[in-house]
């Protein structure tokens, strides 16, 4: 009988998130593709698998590994294939493999296990029944308006995988194209320094998002106009100014948040301050 590829997921961060199953795969596997040999070899140690046979597969060479899986399989032995963290084929190498093997008839199995999508989305309490990945956003241009314009026109909750230092940048722009709407900032899953940052596009996220360790942005699904309407400037403004900020500084973050001239926002802020 021939062997089985399995995908398996490893963990995000925390090591205890492997599961009983991916361990014991992993062990009676003949051959690990895996993304870095090396990163994976100190996994595995910790998992007490000692002396796996171990081959890079990455986004580079995945298809030139096609024949010596192919090779295994027919032998009947079974196969598994991790990346460095998480998921493989989730914004990871994995995904051409699992076609070229499944095209020539071979089974195929996931074991599934971490994947910093779904643990971001567990923990950010939006409004995400429906939500559409967009993994890795292209990092300016036309393609990365577009992408998120769709998305959020369809109605969907959005998830987003980001570099911590283009975090800042990236929930500007999304705030330019989807307005005030409800976002988490969940950083650092299942490790010592898990934070959730909860706030509002072009508002602040509390806590304050700081620029470190890996991250996911959920944008909350919906009506970017019933959004808008559901914000009360008075509170904002209140916010802000128990913040200890200047009035010219609340008028320019009310003015983002409400989509408001300056000008505007700060006859706003002055009249709803006017006795402090
Ligand atoms: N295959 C992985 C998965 O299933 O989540 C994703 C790999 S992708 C190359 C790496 C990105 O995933 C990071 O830049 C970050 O956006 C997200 N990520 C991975 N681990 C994370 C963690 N512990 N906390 C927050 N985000 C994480």
């Amino acid at each position: 009988m021939a062997g089985v590829l399995r995908i398996v997921a490893t963990p995000i961060g925390n090591l205890k998130d492997i599961s009983e199953r991916a361990k014991e795969i992993l062990a009676e596997s003949s051959l690990i593709l895996a993304e870095d040999t090396r990163h994976s070899g100190h996994l595995l140690a910790a998992l007490g698998i000692t002396k796996p046979r171990l081959v890079s597969c990455n986004q580079h060479n995945e298809l030139e590994r096609a024949p010596v899986v192919r090779e295994r399989l027919a032998l009947g032995e079974n196969v598994a294939l991790i990346s460095d963290a998480g998921a493989p084929a989730i914004s990871d190498p994995g995904g051409r493999l699992v076609d070229a093997i499944a095209k020539e008839g071979y089974r195929v199995e996931a074991i599934p296990g971490p994947s910093a999508v779904i643990a971001a989305l567990m923990g950010a309490g939006l409004h995400t029944h429906r939500y559409v990945f967009l993994g890795f956003l292209p990092k300016k241009g036309k393609e990365r308006t577009r992408l998120i314009e769709d998305a959020m026109r369809a109605g969907f909750a959005l998830v987003i995988y980001e570099a911590p230092k283009r975090v800042n940048d990236t929930l500007v722009d999304l705030h330019a194209l989807c307005g005030p709407r409800r976002v988490v900032v969940a950083r650092e899953l299942t490790k010592q320094f898990e934070t959730f940052h909860r706030g509002l596009l072009g508002g602040e996220l509390t806590p304050p998002f700081v620029a470190l360790g890996e991250a996911v942005i959920v944008v909350e699904a919906g009506d970017a106009a019933k959004a808008l309407a559901e914000i009360d400037p008075l509170e904002r403004i209140q916010t802000y100014f128990a913040q200890g900020l200047s009035k010219k500084e609340i008028a320019k973050r009310i003015a983002r948040e409400l989509r408001m001239s300056g000008a505007d926002a700060y006859k706003l802020v002055l009249s709803l301050t006017a006795n402090k």
